[in-house]
């Protein structure tokens, strides 16, 4: 029988991940449905248990519900920190009870993209990290354990990025000079290795107030945003910096999705490889 899974959120219709999970399944041959579910903004867990109560098993969650999935779905593993869900997986016991577990794919889906298919370890590196909202909050977890020199986060709203940077220094027992917050003005003349674009900038064709010589040699810059050459992307490629987009992160933060619901690992690299020349048109 074909098992049911979706992505939820509102809005949903510009979501990529039924395409990219078709893929999977035709490339491992699993028997699944994959589509999209808008869940009005009131009723999302009303939403998440009609899924499951119709025979759904398992979910990805986007914007604007990733706390609010962390809050109703038994968290595991990075989720637990993150304060946020973007994986639901249904489960019955013997006895017929339901379980819904949460998970957070996001950190892990960035790290194999940048350690695996960019090349570009984290150990020791100097980690820009722009923006403090539910995407930060999924990849400060895996980036600190990769142990970088130092991790930096901006944002617009300096209180988010102190708040989120004091969270993680007491979830993981980390010390202030490894993990800190700043306002954008008080950056300086400070260089970094790998900057990473966590804001939603780029959406709106907006640019973060960035100085221009944070980029030091050989550095990446990574947009999480995909599909497009964002402003930041263009500033960092004038200022000398490798570039990335968000593409590689969405196919693997997915692939893990995948993994932890079917348990087999699809191939990523075509797939990411259709999504750019989807992009380029
Ligand atoms: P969010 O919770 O709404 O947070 C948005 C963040 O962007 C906030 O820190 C906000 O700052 C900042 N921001 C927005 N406009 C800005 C501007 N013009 N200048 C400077 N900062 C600005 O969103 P999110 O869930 O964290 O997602 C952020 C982005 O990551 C989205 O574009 C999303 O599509 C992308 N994303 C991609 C993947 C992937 O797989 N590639 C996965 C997750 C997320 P304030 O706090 O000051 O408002």
């Amino acid at each position: 029988m074909t098992d049911k899974y979706a992505v939820i959120g509102n809005p949903v219709a510009h979501s990529k991940s039924p395409p990219i999970h078709a893929e999977f399944a035709r490339q491992t041959g699993q028997d699944i449905s994959y589509d999209r579910l808008l869940a009005p903004l009131d009723a999302f867990e009303a939403t998440v248990r009609k899924f499951f109560d119709e025979g759904g098993k398992g979910l990805n969650v986007t914007l604007p519900f990733k706390h609010e999935a962390w809050r109703f779905s038994e968290a595991q593993g990075m989720a637990i920190g993150a304060n946020a869900v973007n994986a639901l997986k249904f489960e019955r016991d013997k006895s017929g009870r339901g379980k819904i577990s949460g998970y957070n794919t996001d950190g892990i889906g960035l790290l194999r993209d940048l350690r695996g298919n960019l090349g570009c370890g984290l150990e020791g590196k100097r980690i820009l990290l722009m923006g403090a909202g539910g995407a930060s909050y999924g990849v400060m977890e895996p980036l600190i354990r990769e142990q970088p020199e130092r991790l930096i986060v901006v944002n617009r709203t300096l209180g988010k990025a102190l708040s989120l940077a004091a969270h993680f220094r007491t979830v993981l027992g980390v010390a202030q000079q490894n993990i800190s917050a700043l306002a954008y003005a008080a950056l300086g003349d400070a260089q970094f290795d790998i900057v990473i674009n966590a804001t939603s900038a780029g959406l709106s064709d907006a640019m973060p107030p960035l100085p221009a010589g944070v980029f030091g040699p050989d550095a990446l810059a990574y947009d999480m945003v995909y599909g497009k050459m964002t402003p930041f992307l263009r500033f960092a490629r004038a200022g000398g910096a490798r570039i990335a987009d968000g593409t590689g992160m969405l196919v693997e933060q997915a692939a893990e999705s995948f993994y932890l619901w079917r348990g087999v690992r699809p191939d990523t690299a075509p797939v990411i490889e259709l999504l750019r020349r989807q992009a380029q048109g």
